[in-house]
């Protein structure tokens, strides 16, 4: 944790789980990533963390965002936000969206259907189009596998569609899945991507756009990459591919890598118990769980680091629950977590790279437990 979060939470006094995100290690990061990333400009996706105080802080520093829906347009527009900045890059979008997002001035729209091409068609004339590829997630913690995107030779044919339809701009996107930690994600999707480029370039159709997406990795548990290097291996695979050979203007979407490792969440140890049933784990309750925030320990995939009062003493097995009472609010019970023996109802701990995909994946209070609450310090 950061000395500045580390001041700010032993002066705030929380009763309750609250998330509290560095504003400056936000901006650090944005500038690191974007010099690694260059050529390729950010478009931050907005749904890893909407609070107002982030939005602005990138949008002065230059970033482009990539928003999921007309309230995350609204919200950019609302902060001053050019239209011109943002890319529309939900695959399935209402016609009357489209139509609201284009007449506020967005020109750039994700499609990776059919029906989603006639939408455009009608809603979006004349606009930078760009088709999403169908990828398998592998490697990913969080895959984001299947639901979107289309198979290659799909992908072809509706770009041939779109382009015999009055459409000029065109594009290809993919993502490689969420907190991606495996290079050779990339290297595998971007040969298909020059390949279909090649393809399409044979027959007098010039793409102007690939957007590579998201998935660049945060710190949770286990190793994980140097953010910065990656996103400098990542640069180069795109600058294999593309640059004089295959002239395209290339966009990223990160969310994770730019915002997680800047938010850590304060909950307190609300009771260590033991079930008396032979197991001899210790079941530690927190008032923060999978509906108040910590969505993504759903199957246990996102596995964060904990920082408690007593590290550094004899720790033990523990089962980590949230305060609900429903069963399925349960944090880790496969994952191996250890927490301190001296660990004790009423400790503070400090869950780490929360930064994205929390508190806005909280409910609005299910069980009388508020959503979670957020400070920008
Ligand atoms: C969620 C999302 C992102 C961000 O993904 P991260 O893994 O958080 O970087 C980028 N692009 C699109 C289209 C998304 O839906």
């Amino acid at each position: 944790m950061s000395p500045h979060l580390a001041a700010w939470f032993a002066g705030a006094g929380l009763d309750r789980a609250h998330l509290a995100i560095d504003l400056a290690a936000v901006g650090a990061r944005y500038r690191a990533l974007s010099a690694a990333l260059s050529p390729t400009h950010i478009h931050y996706a907005v749904k890893a963390n909407p609070e107002a105080p982030v939005l602005r802080l990138l949008a002065e520093a230059g970033a482009n965002f990539d928003v999921a829906s007309r309230g995350e347009i609204d919200m950019c527009l609302a902060l001053g936000i050019a239209a011109d900045r943002l890319s529309f890059g939900n695959t399935v979008k209402k016609r009357a969206d489209i139509a609201h997002a284009y007449a506020k001035g967005v020109r750039l729209f994700a499609f990776d259907s059919a029906g989603e091409l006639d939408k455009l068609a009608d809603a979006a004339p004349g606009a930078l189009i760009y088709c999403r590829l169908l990828t398998d997630g592998a490697g990913a913690d969080w895959p984001l596998s299947r639901k979107f995107g289309c198979a290659d030779a799909m992908a072809e044919d509706l770009l041939r569609a779109a382009h015999g339809r009055g459409f000029t701009d065109l594009g290809i996107s993919f993502h490689v899945g969420s907190q991606q930690t495996r290079l050779a994600a990339w290297d595998a999707v971007l040969d298909r991507v020059a390949a279909l480029y090649d393809r399409l370039a044979a027959d007098g159709i010039h793409l102007s756009l690939v957007n590579i997406g998201g998935g660049f990795p945060a710190r949770y548990r286990g190793p994980a990459p140097d953010p910065i290097r990656y996103a400098e291996a990542v640069a180069a695979a795109v600058a294999a591919r593309f640059g004089s050979a295959r002239p395209v203007a290339v966009i990223a979407e990160p969310g994770r890598g730019l915002v997680a490792d800047a938010g850590v969440i304060e909950a307190e140890v609300m009771l260590v118990a033991e079930k008396g049933d032979g197991d001899p784990r210790r079941w530690v309750t927190l008032d923060i769980g999978k509906f108040t925030g910590l969505a993504e320990t759903m199957d246990e995939a996102i596995k964060y680091r904990i920082l408690t009062p007593h590290d550094g003493g004899p720790t033990g097995p523990v089962v980590l629950s949230g305060p609900t009472c429903d069963s399925a609010d349960v944090l880790y019970e496969q994952t191996d977590i250890r927490l301190p023996l001296a660990l004790r109802e009423g400790d503070r701990v400090y869950i780490l790279g929360c930064g994205a995909y929390t508190q806005t994946y909280s409910s609005v209070g299910f069980n009388g437990f508020d959503p979670l609450g957020c400070s920008c310090v």
